[in-house]
C-alpha cells in the first residue's frame, strides 16, 4: 500500500496522528494508520444515518458550512454529491490539507463535532483549546 512522505505541515500531521479524539484527526489519521481510518469513517457513516433519523444533533450552522464548502477549491463532485476532496474510499491515504478529508460534505456540515481541515488561506486548520482558525469556524459563524 503506497504512503505518503510529504506533508504540507509536519506539525500539522504530527498533531493530528497523536490526537485521538477530535474528528478532524479522523480522516487525517489514514496517513499513518489506514485501518484505523477506514473504522472511524464507518462510524462517521453510521453517525451521519443517525442524524439523519434525528436521533443526533444537527451542527446550527451547518448550512453555511455547506455553502463555505461550494466555494472551495477542494470539493469534489462524484455521482451527483459534494465531497471534500476524492470521496474518501476512492483514496484513503491522503494529505487532507491539500486534498480534503474525503467526506461529503453535506453529511460533514451537519455533524456538530466536525471542522474543515483547512484556513481561508488553505493552510491546514488549527486547533487551540476552542479556538478554531478552520473556514467554517472564521467564515460560517
Ligand atoms: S470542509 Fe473545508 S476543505 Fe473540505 S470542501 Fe468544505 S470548505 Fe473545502
Ligand atoms: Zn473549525
Amino acid at each position: 500500500m503506497r504512503m505518503k512522505k510529504s506533508f504540507v505541515s509536519s506539525r500539522f500531521s504530527r498533531r493530528l496522528c497523536a490526537s485521538d479524539n477530535t474528528s478532524m484527526s479522523l480522516l487525517s489519521c489514514s496517513v499513518c494508520n489506514p485501518f484505523r481510518a477506514l473504522s472511524r469513517a464507518a462510524a462517521k457513516s453510521a453517525a451521519s444515518r443517525l442524524r439523519n433519523l434525528g436521533l443526533k444533533p444537527i451542527a446550527e450552522n451547518w448550512a453555511a458550512r455547506a455553502t463555505v464548502c461550494e466555494r472551495c477549491p477542494l470539493r469534489v463532485i462524484h455521482k451527483g454529491v459534494s465531497y471534500c476532496g476524492k470521496p474518501f474510499l476512492k483514496q484513503i491515504e491522503r494529505d487532507i490539507a491539500m486534498e480534503g478529508c474525503g467526506c461529503p460534505t453535506r453529511e460533514k456540515a451537519q455533524a456538530p463535532e466536525e471542522h474543515c481541515p483547512v484556513d481561508p488561506r488553505h493552510r491546514p486548520a488549527l486547533h487551540t483549546g476552542t479556538h478554531c482558525t478552520c473556514k467554517w469556524c472564521t467564515q460560517a459563524n
